[in-house]
């Protein structure tokens, strides 16, 4: 997994999961309360988090 931050700071780890054959989706992942959960928008700050967005 790599870890990769929002524009404000926030840490978020990238999971690259088979999504088919031959296909790996990127899930950008955030480590809560409740563990790992798959997000779409920064908890912290609330952009759209893509993994082409991130550092
Ligand atoms: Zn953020």
């Amino acid at each position: 997994m790599q870890e990769r931050y929002c524009q404000c700071g926030a840490a978020f780890l990238v999971a690259y999961l088979r999504g088919g054959p031959a296909q790996l989706r990127a899930h950008i992942v955030a480590a809560g309360k409740s563990g790992m959960l798959t997000v779409h928008r920064c908890p912290c700050c609330g952009q759209p988090v893509d993994i082409n967005s991130l550092r």
